[in-house]
């Protein structure tokens, strides 16, 4: 398993390790412990929440060289923090715990997943490459934003065979998600990686967490997280965040201190904690995911599901009939856009979080009009299955009309269009339990 170097960027003010380098631990430790590696040292064993953004110095010549450093290189400065928007002591605990679970030199947080995605392409940017080649589905928000090309970026879509061909001399970025925001389609990102040649690969990360994928090990250089799902896990925190190496993750500090997007340390504390019950979390929702997928599956008003062979909490579903009836009749399943929550979320893409996207778009990479898309909880499975059941009851058992246009690329989990009455024939695979 990858270590981090023996950079602390743990401690307000770092001081030299008195043990060697950690062996090498399993996910589940690395969960509980990477980030809080000096809190006993220290004589705690929560860890302190600074919200300072400010620190004080006396010495002014000294601030002025470790200013420049950053400026130089947008390495963590040396000592004490400098200022809230440079780097805070609780944000940079989830940071390296974050960067140990995926297996990267660093992670820089952000704001929001979006503010995360938005730093990579200006950082990028800066390298004068704007040309971004990018495979849908995308969530809708990261397909709007480079879609428009708010940030000067250029975007050339491709499914993943066209890879090699769309890169151009000022490409500056591959973007992929797999499973993919919403139809859970899923790329051999190993092959994708070596598509993008010298280019980085960016992987959102966020349905497989690191838990069940660790991109960097498939040669993905960027690996994006909206932290405000899986990693915070309970709904109450918005964040993303990045890992990367520590050269790339320099120059998105250097961004996030230009334009601002900070996580705040509340929350980059709300994320360590979320970090340390994520194996556990994940391996119970997707249990749950994988019996209700079995469900669904072979339930004749449902067209189709999608489950991917990574497995997972979530699973997307075509319903023969009209799918707001269902989102209008789950009574303890929430009907909610966002994902990777303790309970149990429902949503239209469609309507939600790819409205964004033209509906030739939307159909084009899969997300039909009929799909649902479920973010399994904690909950009990009896009761989960007990309220999907109800919901689904005003729709006429597979009588209702299932538009769909086949995904561009093959995920994993597609049934061929399901005839009346008959159950959708999808196979559910078991969650891998490793990295
Ligand atoms: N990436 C994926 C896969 C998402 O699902 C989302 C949000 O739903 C984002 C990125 C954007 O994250 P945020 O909402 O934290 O800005």
């Amino acid at each position: 398993m990858f270590i981090l170097p023996s950079m602390d960027t743990t401690s307000p003010h770092p001081s030299p390790a008195p043990h060697p380098s950690p062996a090498p631990r399993a996910l589940a430790t690395e969960a509980v412990h990477a980030g809080r590696d000096d809190l006993a040292r220290q004589g705690l064993h929560a860890p302190p929440i600074d919200l300072s953004t400010t620190y004080p110095s006396y010495d002014s010549r000294g601030e002025a060289a470790r200013v420049d450093a950053f400026a130089t290189t947008g390495a963590e400065p040396d000592g004490p923090p400098v200022y809230g928007r440079v780097g805070n002591p609780t944000v940079a605990r989830f940071e390296t715990a974050l960067a140990r679970l995926e297996g990267t030199e660093s992670a820089v947080a952000f704001a929001s997943g979006m503010a995360a995605l938005t730093a990579v392409l200006l950082a990028r940017a800066t390298t004068g490459l704007r040309h971004v080649v990018a495979v849908r589905p995308l969530y809708g928000s990261s397909d709007h934003l480079l879609t428009a090309g708010l940030l000067g970026s250029e975007v050339t879509w491709t499914d993943p065979a066209g890879i090699a061909d769309a890169l151009r001399a000022d490409t500056g970025l591959v973007v992929v998600e797999s499973p993919a925001n919403p139809t859970l389609a899923e790329l051999d990102l190993r092959a994708v990686a070596h598509s993008c040649g010298s280019v980085p690969l960016l992987v959102d990360n966020t349905f497989a967490t690191p838990v069940l994928q660790r991109p960097a090990g498939h040669g993905a250089r960027i690996v994006l997280h909206s932290a405000t799902k899986y990693l915070g896990g309970h709904g109450d925190v918005m964040a993303g965040v990045v890992a990367c190496d520590e050269e790339f993750a320099g120059l998105l500090r250097q961004v996030r201190f230009a334009t601002g997007g900070v996580l705040h340390p509340l929350a980059g504390y709300l994320l360590l904690r979320g970090l340390s019950t994520l194996p556990v979390r994940v391996r119970a929702a997707s249990a749950n995911a994988a019996e209700l997928a079995r469900r669904l599956t072979a339930d004749p008003r449902v067209a189709r599901v999608h489950y991917p062979r990574i497995g997972g909490a979530m699973i997307a579903f075509e319903v023969h009939g009209d799918p707001h009836e269902v989102i209008a009749a789950v009574r303890l399943i929430t009907p909610a856009v966002s994902l990777g929550s303790v309970d149990t979320l429902i949503q239209h893409p469609a309507s939600i979080s790819h409205r964004v996207v033209t509906e030739e778009d939307r159909r084009g990479s899969g997300v039909s009009d009929s799909l649902l898309r479920l973010s399994v909880g904690l909950e009990d499975v009896e009761d989960l299955w007990a309220d999907l059941d109800g919901a689904l009851a005003p729709l006429q058992r597979g009588a209702g009309l299932c538009s769909y246009a086949a995904p561009p690329r093959g995920a994993t989990s597609h049934s061929g269009p399901s005839e009346a009455n008959r159950p959708a024939t999808t196979t559910v695979l078991r969650p891998s339990r490793t990295p």
